[in-house]
């Protein structure tokens, strides 16, 4: 992978009141496990039936090693292909009652309701402002863009309001009712029940969705199609090898094996996309994994991080510079 060399004043910091508004925070990291710790309660452990072996999501291997337990649930990593991802996980009957469930709901609602004008501004525009930057001649003035996992739609808002057609489509229902209700073309529903034409759109996004999948490249197959010829594929997922992960271990907030299955790093991530015969054109890292830190250090360790706190976003910009903040982001080009 070549880095892309960065200036510091071009750094901008995240506005985390924002995102995180009041305590919502806290409240995800404690409330995030809810149907686990009630099997658990109720059994002592989660029962073997509710779990079901899964071969490497990415290459078919079954041979793997374990990486580090959390939440009752194995991370592994694969023996072949360096893939690190969940074994066993939840039968999918378990992920819809775990996503369908009032927590998750109100969870995501609380915060991508409450944060989506910032999101727009902040992420929204930044988003469409890199994949500008790769889109093939032939997309002319309008193209043709399609968000899959759109949440509230903060990004095909901000597509939209630069000239794109912009459409999205979700799982969740509140947030595109939300969408909707802000005049966005979207819908609630999965990717292949949509009959979206093969071939159609200059470019396609999979924000924070391929981690949550069971059988990520098939989502990945069908966003492929999607795509004209030339067209391009933007990919947002967590960052195993981030310095989230470096610093606090398996107590980084994203390692979440009840909802995240998959773990990629840039090395992983550009393997599956040249599975798949993209090439892959774009890829950085940026992060809160400062201020991720320092909220663990504080809250869950009661610990003094003062010293920290001035230096964060420094600190933070040095991180993305090298490539270890815990989003990772990646370009492929359907040939
Ligand atoms: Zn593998």
């Amino acid at each position: 992978m070549k880095i892309i060399y960065r200036r510091e004043e071009e750094y901008r910091p995240v506005d985390v009141a924002a995102m995180r508004p009041k305590d919502s925070y806290r409240q995800v990291v404690e409330r995030r496990n809810y149907p686990v710790e009630r099997l658990i309660a109720e059994h002592g452990r989660i029962p073997a039936d509710f779990l079901t072996e899964r071969a490497c999501p990415t290459c078919g291997s079954r041979h793997a090693v374990l990486e580090l337990e959390k939440e009752s649930l194995a991370l592994v990593r694969c023996s072949d292909c360096g893939l690190v991802y969940v074994n066993p996980i939840f039968n999918e009957a378990h992920y819809k009652e775990i996503y369908q469930a009032k927590d998750y709901q109100e969870m995501v609602r609380d915060l991508g309701e409450a944060s989506h004008d910032y999101r727009v501004e902040r992420f929204g525009k930044e988003r469409v402002e890199i994949m500008s930057g790769y889109l093939a001649d032939s997309a002319d003035g309008a193209p043709r863009y399609l968000d899959v996992g759109c949440s509230t739609g903060f990004v095909v808002e901000a597509a939209r309001d630069a000239g794109w057609r912009a459409q999205g489509v979700d799982l969740n229902p509140s947030a595109i009712a939300f969408g909707q209700g802000r005049g966005l073309d979207l819908q609630q529903g999965a990717l292949d029940d949509l009959a979206f034409e093969p071939a159609s759109f200059d470019a396609v996004s999979l924000f924070d969705v391929l981690e949550h999948l069971v059988d990520p490249a098939e989502i990945l197959r069908q966003a492929i199609d999607l795509l004209k010829p030339g067209g391009i594929l933007f990919l947002y997922v967590p960052n195993y090898d981030s310095a989230s992960r470096l610093l606090l271990g398996k107590n980084a907030v994203f390692i979440w094996p009840t909802h995240h299955l998959t773990y990629y790093t840039v090395a992983t991530l550009g393997d599956l996309l040249r599975r798949h015969g993209l090439a892959v054109e774009f890829t950085a890292t940026e992060g809160l994994d400062l201020i991720d830190y320092i909220w663990w250090q504080r809250e869950m360790e009661n610990r003094d991080v003062s010293a920290l706190e001035p230096i964060a976003d420094k600190l933070q910009f040095f991180i993305n510079a090298g490539a270890y903040g815990k989003n990772l982001r990646m370009i492929g080009r359907k040939a």
